[in-house]
């Protein structure tokens, strides 16, 4: 899934609104962000095969370590962990271990029956809906605005960076988006997981940046757990 993992970022601050909308995206995208490390160091396997899927040329050989049911929760728990280490909230911390587990069951649904459940298990799962070009931009299409209302009805901008900047980051989401769907197929593995490092990258680094810019909405305040817990979707 592309975008679908930015919604649950953004949809993260309704939830637990103390936690930075890069922080969100990054938990929510973040065995994406493993992915292309491993296949870098050789310990994940990838290969271009045109027609793997409608809207995929990735044939995704091996990725147990990044993608699969088991290590999913292993990361969904690292990263849980260590957000509560560096003195987050218990609260937060779920919500972020949340995020980073839906990455595996958001996959599910649109890749091809090549999900491993754990390293080594030959059982695979996949619903391949990137075989269908509707199929797939009704889901992501829904998911998406959804995940941007949650985050729009919980801050708002303090200054124009706030405001602006938020929407110029949905603009490199959907251009992203519809480039990595249409756009010219990228000739090689490497291509793609440079792009994908730097373009992610540059999507959370722009977060940040936004969400400092804008405050919780009075009716979500994030040092009242109690009134955030009564709101949660
Ligand atoms: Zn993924």
């Amino acid at each position: 899934m592309f975008i679908g993992h930015f919604a649950v970022g953004f949809g993260i601050k309704r939830a637990a609104p103390e936690v930075s909308l890069g922080t969100a995206i990054v938990a929510a995208c973040f065995l994406d962000r493993v992915w292309p490390l491993l296949v870098a160091a050789d310990v994940e396997t990838a290969k271009i095969d045109p027609g793997n899927m409608v809207l995929s040329p990735l044939d995704f050989v091996s990725y147990p370590y990044s993608h699969s049911l088991l290590i999913t929760l292993v990361w969904a728990g690292l990263f849980a962990g260590v957000y509560r280490w560096r003195g987050g909230s218990a609260r937060a911390a779920l919500w972020l271990g949340l995020a980073v587990a839906s990455h595996w069951s958001l996959d599910l649904v649109v890749h091809r029956a090549d999900f491993a459940l754990a390293p080594g298990l030959d059982m695979r799962a996949g619903l391949g809906l990137w075989n269908s070009v509707a199929g797939t931009l009704a889901a992501e299409g829904s998911l998406f605005p959804a995940g941007l209302w949650l985050y729009l009805s919980t801050t708002r901008a303090r200054d124009r960076i706030g405001r602006w900047g938020l929407w110029g980051l949905v603009a490199l989401l959907l251009t992203s988006y519809v480039a990595a769907l249409f756009g010219p197929p990228r000739p090689n593995v490497d291509a793609i997981v440079i792009a994908d490092i730097l373009a992610t990258a540059l999507a959370a680094v722009w977060a940040y940046w936004v969400d400092r810019h804008r405050d919780v909405i009075p009716s979500y305040p994030a040092s009242s757990p109690v009134s955030g817990e009564a709101r949660l979707p």
